[in-house]
């Protein structure tokens, strides 16, 4: 349960879910179980094992780029992307879900194409774009998806 006071906030290394106090940024949290760092400077890599705590338990919201070692935009993309993780790490957390390594959960969100970058919060879609795009542009869409729900810092 999160309160006024606290946030929840998954490990992608261990998959556990952490209370996080309010004032404290994610990036400064450990996790309790496995001591790691709660955000890294580098997107998350989403597996079965990590996915409910990132994108279903989190208070925060989760930039998921669906992508592929064979597709060449999803390749041109990825530095663009990780360049997004500095200017949005205020407001949502930025994974990686390669639809190779994982079928499961590309299906589960029916990606037809890839890129797809997509917002979710609490399991929930709340934005997805398919096209690859430069971090200006990455930065811009979410900052918009996010505001239009009314998350504009957490
Ligand atoms: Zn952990």
């Amino acid at each position: 349960m999160s309160t006024a006071n606290s946030r929840m906030v998954g490990c992608a290394a261990c998959g556990a879910t952490n209370r996080v106090p309010a004032g404290k940024t994610a990036a400064e949290g450990k996790c309790g179980r496995c001591g790691l760092a709660l955000s890294g400077q580098e997107p998350a890599v989403l597996t079965p094992r990590n996915f409910a705590a990132l994108a279903e338990r989190s208070d925060i919201p989760l930039l998921v780029d669906f992508w592929a070692p064979w597709c060449g935009p999803c390749r041109q993309m990825a530095p663009a992307f990780s360049a997004a993780a500095a200017p949005l790490g205020p407001i949502l957390r930025l994974a990686k879900l390669n639809t190779e390594d994982e079928p499961g959960l590309a299906q589960r969100y029916a990606i037809q194409s890839i890129p797809t970058l997509m917002i979710l919060h609490k399991g929930r879609e709340i934005a997805r774009q398919s096209g690859a795009m430069p971090t200006t542009a990455i930065v811009a869409w979410a900052q918009k998806a996010l505001s239009h729900r009314g998350v504009t810092s957490l």
